[in-house]
C-alpha cells in the first residue's frame, strides 16, 4: 500500500468513528424524545435559539444579542441536563461522544494531523508489514510450562519468571516507558511464542506492533534501498513509528555492511526515541559482538535480558504428539 492509500484508509476509519458517534447521538435523541415528553419542548426551544443566531442583523447590537442567545442556549442546555438526571439518565446522555475529544473524530486539529490520525496510520502500516511476515500470532494461554518440567529446578523457575515477566510486560505496556526486552536462548525454547503472545495482547488493545524476523525485514529494506521496489521506501519509517517492534531471529540474517548499518539505524533510533522493542536471538553476547561489533552489542545490552532455558520444545512436542496425540504448547 502506498503512503497515500494508507492515509486514505486511516481517514476512513476515523470518519467511520465520527459517523458512528453521530448516529448514536441521533438514536439517543429519538429515545429521549419518546421517553420524556418535556424534552420535546425543550429541544424545540434549543433549536429555535440556534436558528435565531442566523437572523441577527449586523449592527451595534449584534454582540449584545449574541451574548443573550448564548445565555439562552446555556440555560436550555442546563435544563435538559437536569431533566435527563431527574429521569434516571446520565446528564451528558445527549452529547456526541467522539472517540477522540481533541479532534471530534475529524483527524485534524487546527489544520495539523491529530495524534489519533497518526496512530491509525501507524496501525495500518504495521498491519501491512505483518501481513508479509511469516510469523503468526500466539497466545499466553497456549504456552505450556510443562515442556520445561524436566529441567533442573533453578532453570524451571527461571522459565516461570520469564513467562510471568512477558505477561506483565504485555499487561502494563506503555510504548514510551516499557523499555526493551532481549530474549536470549537456543532455537525452539519459546522466545518467538512469548513475544508473539505479547504482540497479540497489544494488538488487541489497539497498539501498533510490527513483528518479523530480522532477515525478512532486512531483505525488504535492501529491496527498497537498492531496487526502489514498489513498496516505495516507507518500511524504515514504519519500523521507527510503531509502538512496539519485535525483531525475531536476530543473528541469522546475511551479514553485509548494508544489513549492519540498517540494523544499527533501527536499534539506535528506537532506543534514542525511548520506543519499546523486543529482540530475540540465539547468539551469545560474544557472538553478537563478533558478527556485529561493539556498537550494536552495547545498544542491545541496554535492554532487560530474559534468558531462556530448556531443550528444543518443537522436537519435544513432535515427540509427545507421536506418543499421546496431544497438541498445543510452546514454540
Ligand atoms: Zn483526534
Amino acid at each position: 500500500m502506498l503512503r497515500e492509500q494508507i492515509f486514505a484508509a486511516a481517514m476512513n476509519r476515523i470518519e467511520d468513528r465520527r459517523l458512528r458517534a453521530q448516529h448514536e447521538q441521533e438514536r439517543r435523541t429519538d429515545e429521549i424524545m419518546q421517553k420524556i415528553p418535556e424534552a420535546v419542548t425543550l429541544e424545540r426551544q434549543l433549536r429555535s435559539v440556534c436558528l435565531s443566531v442566523m437572523q441577527i442583523a449586523d449592527g451595534e447590537k449584534r454582540a449584545e444579542r449574541l451574548r443573550q442567545i448564548q445565555k439562552q442556549s446555556e440555560d436550555a442546555n442546563g435544563m435538559m441536563r437536569k431533566l435527563l438526571l431527574a429521569n434516571g439518565f446520565p446528564e451528558d446522555y445527549l452529547d456526541t461522544h467522539y472517540s477522540c475529544e481533541n479532534c471530534s473524530d475529524s483527524g485534524f486539529v487546527n489544520g495539523e494531523r491529530c495524534a489519533c490520525l497518526q496512530h491509525e496510520i501507524a496501525v495500518i502500516s504495521a498491519e501491512q508489514m505483518n501481513a508479509r511476515s511469516r510469523l503468526s500470532l500466539c497466545s499466553f494461554e497456549s504456552f505450556s510450562l510443562r515442556y520445561y518440567d524436566d529441567l533442573p529446578k533453578e532453570e524451571r523457575s527461571a522459565m516461570q519468571r520469564v513467562f510471568g515477566r512477558c505477561r506483565q510486560y504485555a499487561e502494563e505496556f506503555d510504548p514510551a516507558g516499557s523499555g526493551n526486552l532481549l530474549m536470549i536462548g537456543g532455537t525452539g525454547l519459546g522466545k518467538t511464542h512469548l513475544s508473539l503472545s505479547i504482540a497479540s495482547v497489544l494488538l488487541e488493545k489497539g497498539f501498533s506492533v510490527i513483528y518479523d524476523s530480522v532477515g525478512s525485514l532486512l531483505h525488504t529494506l535492501e529491496q527498497e534501498h537498492f531496487h526502489h521496489s514498489e513498496a516505495s521506501g516507507d518500511t524504515l519509517e514504519t519500523l521507527l513509528d510503531c509502538d512496539l517492534l519485535i525483531l525475531d531471529d536476530f543473528g541469522t540474517e546475511f551479514d553485509t555492511s548494508f544489513s549492519r548499518s540498517a540494523l544499527y539505524t533501527v536499534l539506535n533510533s528506537r532506543i534514542n526515541a525511548g520506543k519499546a522493542m523486543i529482540v530475540n536471538t540465539n547468539l551469545s553476547s560474544s557472538e553478537i559482538q563478533e558478527s556485529y561489533g561493539d556498537r550494536i552489542l552495547s545498544r542491545l545490552l541496554s535492554s532487560e535480558i530474559l534468558l531462556f532455558y530448556g531443550k528444543d520444545i518443537r522436537l519435544k512436542k513432535r515427540h509427545s504428539r507421536a506418543h499421546t496425540g496431544s497438541t498445543g504448547g510452546a514454540t
